[in-house]
């Protein structure tokens, strides 16, 4: 397992849509290992390949706390199937976008249809911060961002703040 460096906006990879996953081999599964790791680093709950690089659709999940067993979740090819019409509103962050917040509202469950880490097909039900997470992850395989879902002007507001923060983390360094 390796630690990989996570993007952050504005890099064009980012935007990009991720392809299918076509067999779950040691390849996928070495990245998935390498996802798990870096997610639990940086610490976060979920992370997409994108994040890291690598346009496939692949997302690692965990929302276990910090002093309970870790639970991860691997999650390939994801189709969502079914989205409850009653939203739900969480404050979201991104690895990709740091330090940011803004509360979003998405539908509060959800059905995916998905390969996990052996390459058997699978189905989960999930609500509440998984449904949401799960949402924010496979937004990132279609180019989408959590700030894509607000306004324009709260959208523009943190980008510009996450600009201005790494100028600041350059002027440490220098
Ligand atoms: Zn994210």
């Amino acid at each position: 397992m390796t630690k990989k460096k996570i993007l952050v906006v504005p890099d064009p990879t980012l935007r990009k849509v991720s392809e299918p996953v076509k067999e779950v081999n040691s390849e996928i599964k070495n990245l998935m290992d390498d996802m798990l790791e870096t997610m639990y680093a940086a610490p976060g709950i979920g992370l997409a390949a994108v994040q890291i690089g690598v346009l496939k659709r692949v997302i690692v999940i965990d929302l276990s706390k910090a002093d309970e067993k870790k639970t991860p979740l691997f999650i390939i090819n994801p189709e969502i199937t079914f989205r409850s019409k009653d939203l739900i509103s969480y404050e979201e962050g991104c690895l990709s976008i740091p330090n940011q917040f803004a509360e979003v509202k998405r539908p509060s469950s959800c059905k995916v249809n998905y390969l996990d880490y052996e390459g058997r097909n699978n189905e989960i039900n999930a609500d509440g911060l998984l449904a949401t997470c799960i949402q924010h992850e496979i937004d990132h395989l279609n180019g989408v961002l959590f700030i894509d879902h607000l306004s324009k002007l709260k959208k523009d507001l943190i980008l510009k703040k996450t600009e201005k923060q790494k100028k600041e983390i350059n002027r440490v360094v220098v």
